[in-house]
């Protein structure tokens, strides 16, 4: 922060601890760190691409970039990969530093999306596309496997459901298939939307509504509950007839109804691709990269940071703290090389 303001960017601390410019515009950060380049005597070159590494003898000597069709050799006491995941394409970050890193003899850990929406089996999911819920919470399961726990808010799409519970049970997911990498089976979802309330609570919380709405059909009986558009869904999945008179309704349909609340069902066919995906997990493995320096410990004068590396967290600024942190350490270490 400091580094931000002492460069003409006044800051702002927000509700949570959320730092924002003052002037609410992202492009007076941009324009900070221009400034800060060009006060350092950097040599930015844009619309150019860095198309190789130039390597020989296990050691690093430069870049080759392309600008507008003309092709060019850097020469360099030491070249830093910043170049990303593989994540958002549209970003640039296209993974061309992992491809190097690869061709090289680096080992490369699987790249898959992490942070990024589950789509589900249950097309009924697109009824209520969204419907955001708070203080829900998802356990994931593997068979009978409990593979994730979390509690948080969600939101229904017409694929699936996202949202921060699901992003971050998506990264535990991507790492569980990481080690079981012939796996093909789906992973089961359990919601549970009443959370605070145990089944006996929710039971007694229910028999109140429908003592309430006794002469109502059972259709018309949830609204003190859930949201209108989860009823329809809800519903049909309770197996009760929805046009039943409320003071029909047997107490095991009441229980079945109270089990679907605490644990709705919903079948995890896919993540979405990594062009959804917040992060990329895996990259170049951290076991062959001195974590002093950043530098490869297989081609000497050669640093990586950022999220090319096999290092990722769940949200909440940290991805970006693993990009500055190891890419300032990277930077001072190529710097320190170069003297
Ligand atoms: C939509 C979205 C929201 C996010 N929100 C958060 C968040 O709230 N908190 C958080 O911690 N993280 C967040 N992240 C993740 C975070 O942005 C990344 O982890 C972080 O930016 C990684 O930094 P990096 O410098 O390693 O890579 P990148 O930011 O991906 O930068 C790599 C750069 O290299 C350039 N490049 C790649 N190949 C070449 C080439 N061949 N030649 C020249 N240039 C090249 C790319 O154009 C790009 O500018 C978010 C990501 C996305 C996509």
């Amino acid at each position: 922060m400091s580094l931000i303001e002492q460069n003409g960017c006044p800051l702002k601390t927000e509700r949570g601890g959320r730092v924002f410019p003052e002037s609410d515009h992202s492009s007076d950060i941009i324009r900070c760190f221009s400034d800060m380049l060009i006060k350092a005597g950097v040599d930015v070159r844009l619309n150019t691409k860095v198309t190789d590494i130039l390597i020989k003898d296990n050691s690093c000597y430069g870049i080759c970039i392309k600008t507008n069709n003309k092709e060019e050799k850097i020469y360099a006491d030491s070249v830093v990969l910043a170049t990303g995941g593989l994540s958002y394409e549209s970003t640039g970050s296209t993974g061309d530093g992992i491809r190097w890193a690869k061709n090289n003899g680096h080992d490369i850990k699987t790249c898959r999306p992490a942070l990024v929406p589950f789509e589900t089996k249950e097309e009924w999911v697109k009824e209520i596309q969204g419907l955001s819920l708070k203080n829900v919470s998802l356990d994931m399961y593997d068979e009978k496997k409990k593979i994730y726990s979390g509690f948080g808010e969600m939101m229904f799409t017409h694929f699936g459901i996202t949202g921060p519970l699901v992003l971050s049970a998506s990264s535990y997911y991507a790492s569980y298939i990481a080690k079981k990498p012939d796996r093909k089976e789906f992973v089961k979802l359990n919601l549970d939307l009443k959370n605070a309330l145990t089944e006996e609570q929710l039971d007694k919380r229910i028999i109140r509504d429908f003592e309430k709405y006794s002469n109502k059909q059972f259709k018309n009986s949830l609204s003190d509950l859930l949201p209108s558009s989860l009823i329809p869904v809800i519903v049909r999945l309770s197996g009760i007839d929805p046009e039943k008179a409320v003071n029909l309704i047997t107490r095991e349909e009441r229980q079945g109804l109270v089990k679907i609340l605490k644990g709705m069902e919903l079948n995890m066919s896919k993540t979405r691709d990594l062009n959804e995906a917040i992060i990329t997990q895996g990259g170049r493995s951290v076991k062959y990269i001195n974590p002093s320096t950043m530098e490869s410990k297989q081609i000497k004068n050669l640093y990586f940071c950022g999220e090319m590396i096999d290092v990722d967290a769940l949200t909440g600024g940290f991805n970006l703290q693993i990009a500055w942190s190891s890419g300032h350490l990277a930077g001072e270490s190529a710097a320190i090389n170069d003297q």
